[in-house]
């Protein structure tokens, strides 16, 4: 049993890592540069989502600046496919991954270069397949199916189809919070069948260009991420002496982590950038044209987000308190436990237009499903709090508005602003 769950009733609950990346002013938080009530105002009504550019463009020069220079930084664009988002990101970073073609579109129109974009994703249908290689972005092949429908579709537009290998390796990410490789796995292909595979590339004609390895998500471990990719490497180095081109794109995944529960804490950038340079140097004569990529989610885009509902009743039921909310889960599945966590855990919170009162209590912010999975904090220590006022939840800027079930029991959909 978690901490918090054998805290019923109790006074103090551990409390999260700080959310300092969000100044406070004249009591409010401060998001975009504005007082929370303000930008309230301007997005006129609730609930909505507010990314802040500022603490976007911040984490990609950080990144920067721990990483080794030459290696690239890709946007996973399913951490926030908001079109405003991506457009943002694209301006940041080198590349963006995209795993259909719906984010293909998205990624194209906010005017990613084609060769700088890849496309990964189980069960890509041929029509995708198609639009990939008419758009010419790196298809991350996950399946010998693949070859075929690549084969017919570059003969027929007249147009080389471009392809990496998605390898499903032979170890886990450890410490991950979704492993996505190692053991049997729906996604690329296992390691031991790429011999094979790639003899099939060559004689299907694909443009090989190199690897993909993406062996989980959400680790705060920078030891394990080390390992992880330290393994990659060695396994594309292995599986380069099969492949029918030089690896020229080498893509090592990504899997860092943000703190979301109480006693986690920010993962060390500085031993991982340690690491890529190492393997960057080994590369430099290994793998002579070999670019080594990272592909990041929600390390880029998770901090800079708050959700923002409005408190439409304050209830006590039998002593205790219930600050319910005009959304929940309809619009912010993983706040609510719901998306992928085995114990549900609280989500950072505030009161955001008395984030610094000093009165303070023991509350729950639900949200207005009918429900009990529709929970946003579980009896967190909070500013006291009533109707009007603006419940704010941290670290919401990946997996929210579209990793939801916007709509369950039908509320009006969330507003998006990027400020
Ligand atoms: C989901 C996914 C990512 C992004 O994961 P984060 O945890 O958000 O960083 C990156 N690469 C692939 C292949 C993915 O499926």
């Amino acid at each position: 049993m978690s901490d918090e769950q054998s805290t019923a009733g109790a006074k103090r609950l551990p409390v999260h890592a700080e959310m300092s990346q969000f100044e406070i002013r004249e009591g409010e938080l401060v998001v975009g540069g504005e007082r929370l009530s303000l930008l309230a105002a301007r997005v006129g009504r609730t609930p909505f989502y507010a990314y802040d550019r500022a603490l976007l463009s911040r984490r990609v020069a950080e990144l920067r600046q721990a990483l080794p220079p030459g290696v690239k930084l890709h946007y996973a664009m399913k951490a926030n496919p908001m079109p405003a988002v991506v457009q943002w990101m694209a301006g940041l970073v080198d590349g963006i991954d995209v795993a259909s073609a719906g984010e293909l579109k998205v990624a194209l129109d906010a005017g990613a270069d084609p060769r700088e974009v890849s496309f990964a994703g189980p069960g890509k249908r041929d029509a995708e397949l198609r639009q990939a290689v008419a758009s010419r972005v790196l298809v991350n092949l996950e399946s010998p199916r693949e070859i075929a429908v690549l084969q017919a579709a570059s003969q027929q537009l007249g147009v080389p189809a471009r392809v990496a290998v998605r390898v499903n390796p032979d170890f886990e990410l450890k410490g991950s919070g979704m492993k996505m490789g190692g053991g049997p796995k729906q996604f690329g292909v296992d390691a031991e069948a790429l011999p094979e595979l790639l003899k099939d590339i060559g004689r299907a004609g694909l443009a090989f260009e190199g690897f993909h390895l993406f062996a989980g998500s959400q680790n705060l471990r920078a030891e394990s991420i080390c390992e992880a990719q330290q393994k990659s490497y060695e396994l594309a180095l292995r599986l380069a002496e099969h492949a029918p081109a030089p690896v020229r794109f080498l893509n090592l995944g990504g899997g860092f982590g943000i703190p979301y529960f109480p006693g986690e804490s920010r993962l060390d950038l500085a031993p991982i950038g340690a690491n890529l340079a190492q393997i960057q140097a080994r590369a430099k004569t290994e793998m002579p044209e070999a670019e080594i990529v990272i592909e990041l989610g929600r390390y880029l885009v998770g901090e800079a987000g708050v959700y923002v509902t409005r408190i439409v009743d304050r209830k006590v039921s039998r002593g205790q308190v219930y600050l319910v909310t005009d959304g929940g889960l309809n619009h912010h599945l993983s706040a609510s436990g719901n998306f992928g966590q085995v114990i549900r855990k609280n989500y950072p919170a505030t009161i955001g237009n008395k984030a610094d009162a000093l009165e303070r209590e023991t509350a729950s912010i639900v949200g207005p499903l009918c429900t009990p999975l529709d929970l946003l904090a579980d009896r967190m220590d909070l500013p006291c709090a009533g109707e009007g006022d603006l419940a704010v939840v941290f670290q919401s800027g990946a997996y929210g508005a579209s990793a939801s079930p916007q709509a369950f029991l039908g509320h009006e959909a969330v507003v998006e602003v990027l400020v």
